[in-house]
C-alpha cells in the first residue's frame, strides 16, 4: 500500500500518483489500468488534457472487475485557466465528472492563477503569442471553487503553478470559506522549490510535485535543456541504490513529504515508478541532489509573462 499524506481536510492523498498529460490516444485507458492493477491509488488529470474521458474508461474498467472501489481511490481534476469567470467554474468541473463519468473528485485544482479569454480555443493568443487575458480576478474564481465543496461535487480545492503571494491572497481573502489543501509544482532536483515547500507546509498546505523526471517529452524541450535523467550525479546515487535513476527522481519527493506525479504510459516503467518503498535515501545523497539545484523550469509558461497573474516572475 502506498504512503499517504494527510490533508488538511483529514482526507488521505497517496503520495505518489500516476500523471496523465500527453498519454496518447488509446494508451491511456490501459496505463490507468495498469497503475490501478500494481497499486496507485492517486490519479492526476486535468481539463486541458482533452484526455479524462479516457482517464475514466480505465477507472471504470478497474472499479467493475472489483479491483478498487470509488472510495479507494483519489483522483485530481482541475479547473482550465479559460474558465476562471465564476459563472464558468461549475460547468467546466461537470464536465470534467462527465467525462470521468463521476460523482465527485477528491481534488480539484486551479490549474494556473492567469484566467484567459473563455471559448473553445483553450489556448487564446494574440498576435505576439501572448494570451489573452480575461477580466477575472482568482480570488473570486476561488469562491466559485469553495461552492463546488459546498455542493458536493469535489472534496477539496487547491492551486497549481501559485507563487507564496498568490497563495497568501487567497488566504488573507476576507470570508475565506475553504482554505487550499494542495499547490501543485514544477519540482525536482533542478528546481528544488525548498522555500515554496517550507511555506507551503508552514501553513498546513500540501504540496505536489509535477515533472519529477524533468518532462522529457514536453513539445517545447531543446537539446539544450538539462536532463535528470541523463545527469550523473543522480546515475551514480541510482547505482548506489541498485535503483534507476526515475526512482531515485522520485523518491527523493516522498523523503521530503512531498507528494510526487510521475506520467508513463508504458507498464513497466509505471510499476517501476512505485517501487520506491524497501530503500532510503540517506541524507548526504538527498543533500548532493538537492545541491544539484539551478532554478530550472521545464515549465516557464513565456506565453503567460505579460499577464497581471503570471506567477514566475518572484523568488518564490
Ligand atoms: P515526468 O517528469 O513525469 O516525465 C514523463 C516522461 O518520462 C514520459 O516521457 C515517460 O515516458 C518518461 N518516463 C516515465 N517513467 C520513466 C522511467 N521509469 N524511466 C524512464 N523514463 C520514464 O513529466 P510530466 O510533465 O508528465 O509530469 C508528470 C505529471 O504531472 C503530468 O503527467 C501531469 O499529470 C502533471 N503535470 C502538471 C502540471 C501543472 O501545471 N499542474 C504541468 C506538468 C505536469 P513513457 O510515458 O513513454 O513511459
Amino acid at each position: 500500500m502506498i504512503p499517504a499524506v494527510t490533508l488538511s481536510t483529514g482526507a488521505k492523498m497517496p503520495v505518489v500518483g500516476l500523471g496523465t498529460w500527453r498519454a496518447e490516444p488509446g494508451q491511456l485507458s490501459e496505463a490507468v489500468k495498469a497503475a490501478i492493477s500494481c497499486g496507485y491509488r492517486h490519479i492526476d488529470g486535468a481539463y486541458v488534457y482533452e484526455n479524462e474521458e479516457e482517464v475514466g474508461v480505465g477507472v471504470h474498467a478497474m472499479i467493475d472487475q472489483g479491483v478498487v472501489k470509488r472510495e479507494d481511490l483519489f483522483i485530481v481534476s482541475k479547473l482550465w485557466c479559460t474558465f476562471h469567470v465564476p459563472s464558468l467554474v461549475r460547468g467546466a468541473c461537470e464536465k470534467t465528472l462527465r467525462d470521468l463519468k463521476l460523482d465527485y473528485l477528491d481534488l480539484y485544482l486551479m490549474h494556473f492563477p492567469a484566467g484567459m479569454k473563455p471559448g473553445d480555443n483553450l489556448f487564446p493568443i494574440d498576435e505576439e503569442k501572448f494570451i489573452i487575458p480575461d477580466d477575472s480576478n482568482f480570488l473570486d474564481t476561488w469562491e466559485a471553487m469553495e461552492k463546488l465543496v459546498d455542493d458536493g461535487l469535489v472534496k477539496a480545492i487547491g492551486v497549481s503553478n501559485f507563487n507564496k503571494d498568490q497563495i497568501e491572497a487567497i488566504l488573507n481573502k476576507p470570508g475565506l470559506k475553504h482554505k487550499p489543501v494542495n499547490n501543485q509544482i514544477e519540482c525536482h532536483p533542478f528546481l528544488t522549490q525548498e522555500k515554496m515547500i517550507n511555506y507551503c507546509h508552514s501553513k498546513g498546505i500540501s504540496v505536489t510535485a509535477y515533472s519529477p523526471l524533468g518532462s522529457p517529452d514536453r513539445p517545447w524541450a531543446s537539446t539544450d535543456d538539462p536532463s535528470l535523467l541523463n545527469e550523473p550525479t543522480i546515475k551514480a546515487i541510482a547505482t548506489k541504490y541498485n535503483k534507476s535513476p526515475a526512482q531515485i527522481l522520485i523518491k527523493f519527493h516522498t523523503q521530503r513529504n512531498v507528494i510526487v506525479l510521475a506520467k508513463s504510459a508504458t507498464p513497466h516503467r509505471i510499476k517501476e515508478n512505485i517501487q520506491l518503498f524497501d530503500f532510503e535515501i540517506s541524507q548526504e545523497d538527498m543533500k548532493t541532489m538537492l545541491n544539484l539545484n539551478k532554478n530550472w523550469r521545464g515549465f516557464p509558461a513565456p506565453w503567460a509573462s505579460k499577464h497581471k497573474d503570471f506567477p514566475f516572475n518572484t523568488e518564490y
